[in-house]
């Protein structure tokens, strides 16, 4: 069953990838003309400097970045929904950080690409890269079909306010919908900026990314303290950027409401002893049942549930053969 299972997600995956390079093949990536004069037309001897003559980014990096987007999707989808193992998606969530975020400095990341994708939409003329195309689509497939998967334990953004969730403290539902409702005008405002003639164009999601100067370790003081104060703010309200403000957050919540499937948080029946809206941090539990628009896929509830937590304890005592009464109980 669970090998099927696997089997399902991995052939899903490869299914969308192989179908999105084949559509987005008539998009050639070209590299940017190359604006500078040249130094013999300049003369006097003088040298471009190299950071006018950026080397272009190395193809063979787009190839191992969208795989390990994908594999780390089919990872978090797995250990969420099958493993139900908040310890090795935290692990994941650690292992992706370091990646997307700090190693690949945050780019190209699915968040920004909706710029690009918009300007691709209205702009004949603009080159899109294929490995944007895919970090934008991918992360909505999986909506599509089990939730925010990428929001779990992929998307650096999210695992950093993860990471610095301690103190949780519960957001009055009515302000937590209000203040939701920002991340949609954001989106509207980010793809009517991105669409703008060339002259006048601004990538407002990069611009003001309240994350990425942590992970290249420089950038505008206003935007780092920005960051900070995020941050801070994360220790006690969980996620702030992706519960209000992140504007592929606000299209992941719109396609994970038709998703296929989602977090069951019980692990085999529904208890409905309620102990589970008191674990989630995100207000993501409505009458006992995990809302898949505002599941962030943390599976911080299944080590609440009490028939989760006597499910693996039976099955790990039936593994090492140490009690018949947990064999009952699983
Ligand atoms: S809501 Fe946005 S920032 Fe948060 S985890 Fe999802 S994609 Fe990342
Ligand atoms: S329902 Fe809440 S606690 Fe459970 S996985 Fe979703 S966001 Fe996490």
């Amino acid at each position: 069953m669970r090998i099927r299972w696997i089997l399902l997600v991995l052939m899903s995956l490869a299914a969308t990838a192989a179908a999105a390079s084949h559509v987005l093949a008539q998009y050639q990536y070209q590299r940017e003309v190359d604006v500078a004069p040249p130094d013999e037309d300049i003369g006097g001897g003088y040298v471009t400097p190299e950071v006018q003559r950026p080397a272009p980014r190395a193809a063979w990096w787009d190839v191992v970045d969208m795989a390990a987007l994908l594999v780390a999707l089919g990872l978090s989808a797995w250990l969420v929904l099958q493993r139900r193992s908040r310890n090795w998606l935290i692990a994941l969530t650690v292992i992706c950080l370091v990646y997307f975020g700090f190693y690949r400095e945050g780019c190209v990341c699915p968040i920004g690409a909706i710029q690009n994708v918009s300007v691709a939409l209205t702009d004949p003329g603009y080159a899109i890269p294929l490995v944007v195309i895919v970090f934008f689509l991918l992360p909505l497939v999986l909506a599509l079909l089990f939730g925010r998967v990428f929001c779990g334990g992929v998307c650096p953004l999210g695992g950093i306010q993860e990471l610095v969730l301690l103190r949780p403290v519960e957001v009055p539902r009515r302000l937590d919908g209000v203040l939701g409702l920002f991340r949609y005008v954001y989106l509207g405002l980010a793809i009517w900026f991105a669409t703008r003639p060339p002259v006048d164009r601004d990538f407002v999601i990069c611009r003001f990314d309240p994350f990425v100067g942590m992970f290249r370790l420089a950038g505008p003081a206003d935007i780092m303290i920005f960051g900070g104060a995020l941050l801070i703010l994360a220790v006690f309200i969980g996620r702030p950027y992706c519960r209000y403000l992140c504007p592929y957050g606000a299209l992941l919540s719109i396609f994970s409401r038709v998703s296929w499937r989602g977090v069951t948080i019980t692990p085999d029946k529904e208890l409905d002893c309620g102990l589970c809206a008191e674990a989630c941090p995100y207000g993501a539990i409505e009458d006992m049942r995990a809302k898949t628009s505002g599941c962030l896929f943390c599976a911080r509830c299944y080590n609440w549930c009490p028939r989760g937590v006597v499910k693996q304890e039976a099955v790990k005592a039936i593994t090492t053969g140490s009690s018949d009464e947990a064999k009952a109980s699983a």
